[in-house]
């Protein structure tokens, strides 16, 4: 599917920003609706057929976060970009790690967000196509199997929960295994990110993911740190 067919739903109550949105996203050639508040954006968003749901986090009729957790909760994955507006609210949105794709802190530039937009939908596209074929929609090491199609992980017969970003990172680790990757290069392929000074970014989902699948963090047997290089996924031993 090309970029022109897409569709994005808005849920912002600024109307000002709104239509900003709508006219820069309807420009880069996506199929835009807008809805200004949370009731509207829920029923909009799990009825419409969305590749991409830009959700603001304060909302008149619902939060972002409740919303946002809504959606997860109805398959099949619509990908979120959530707007907040003070980094208090950010952190918020962090702490809760409720799931959106990716997140902008207002005031931002509209060409950021346009290549945000696209970033995630590029991302969401390789991921869909690297699970076309059936047998490879599910990855199986050791007692971890990860499940592209449902966005399901299971380790030692527990459903482990991960954020979105933790999820994509992992499956492209995994559909990897014993390539080393540099910070650089994950942001690139998992974040979409060209530039540089996000780095940190890495190594704190890196964390998080040996936090929720390591048994042992000081000898990972998953996501090996290469010093001075990068990470690795593990490949199965014995063969
Ligand atoms: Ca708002």
């Amino acid at each position: 599917m090309i970029d022109a067919m897409k569709k994005i739903l808005v849920v912002e109550d600024e109307r000002e920003l709104a239509k900003l949105l709508e006219d820069h996203l309807k420009d880069a050639g996506y199929l835009v609706t807008v809805v200004h508040d949370g009731e509207t954006g829920l029923r909009e968003g799990i009825a419409g057929d969305y590749q991409l749901i830009i959700l603001d986090l304060m909302l008149p009729g619902g939060d972002g976060l409740e919303i946002c957790r809504a959606l997860r909760a109805d398959p099949p994955y619509t990908p979120v970009l959530m707007l907040t507006s003070l980094s208090t609210e950010l952190d918020r949105v962090l702490g809760l790690e409720m799931g959106a794709d990716d997140y902008m802190t207002k005031p931002f530039s509209i060409r950021e967000l346009v290549a945000r937009v696209k970033a995630i939908l590029r991302r969401v596209d390789s991921i869909e196509r690297s699970v076309q074929a059936p047998s490879d929609s599910v990855i199986r090491i050791g007692g971890l199997s990860i499940d592209a199609d449902r966005r399901k992980v299971v380790l030692g017969g527990k459903e482990v929960r991960l954020t979105a970003k933790e999820f994509d990172l992992l499956w492209f680790f995994a559909s990897n295994p014993g390539r080393v990757f540099t910070r650089q290069q994950l942001l690139d392929r998992v974040w979409g990110y060209s530039f540089t000074g996000y780095s940190y970014t890495v190594n704190s989902h890196i964390n998080q993911l040996r936090a929720k699948l390591e048994e042992d963090r000081s000898h990972p047997r998953y996501i090996e740190t290469v010093w001075g290089v990068g990470y690795r996924f593990a490949e199965e031993k014995g063969e």
